[in-house]
């Protein structure tokens, strides 16, 4: 419950933890989606001793530990809504950009030889009953990577990104 002191100023009640878990918003996926207010970044924003404060800083701050001023919150789910303390870490905005760029290479996915590949590709490669040849033939592949996506070996990317395996 919202309580009007005097100075006719609104403050909620409860402590920081009940009010952040007031606006979440459970996934699937354990994405904690931020149902509050949001800035004009799309990240979610709460009142905090009567300052706009980022969510996710605030969630993080209150499961993990106390942030210093120039330290940023960042997301390993890339879910800005996400309050999840498990889908956040803590860097400086250069470690910031470089996450983001390597997530934007390994969301991709395909820098190995089998590069040209698409992941429909890589699906239809493995459900074939064709053989290695006449595949490797008509994707310009060598017979080996076709051997190796069959067998799983090469595509491991395709379940599960691997810096959600690093997250687990
Ligand atoms: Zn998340």
């Amino acid at each position: 419950m919202p309580v009007t002191t005097r100075a006719g100023r609104v403050y909620a009640t409860g402590t920081l933890a009940e009010r952040i878990a007031a606006h979440i918003a459970v996934q699937e996926n354990g994405c904690w989606n931020w149902t509050g207010c949001l800035n004009s970044n799309g990240y979610g924003q709460i009142r905090v001793s009567g300052r706009s404060v980022l969510a996710h800083r605030a969630s993080f701050e209150t499961a993990v530990r106390k942030l210093s001023r120039d330290e940023q919150v960042l997301h390993r789910c890339d879910n800005p809504l996400c309050c999840n303390p498990d889908h956040l870490f803590t860097g400086d905005p250069a470690a910031n950009s470089d996450d983001k760029v390597s997530k934007r290479r390994q969301a991709k996915g395909f820098r190995l030889p089998h590069t040209k590949l698409t992941p429909e590709q890589v699906i239809e490669i493995r459900e074939s009953n064709e053989t290695q040849s006449v595949i490797a033939q008509r994707y310009g592949i060598a017979q080996s990577n076709v051997s190796r996506i069959r067998s799983g070996l090469r595509r491991t990317d395709l379940d599960e990104p691997e810096y959600m395996r690093e997250a687990a």
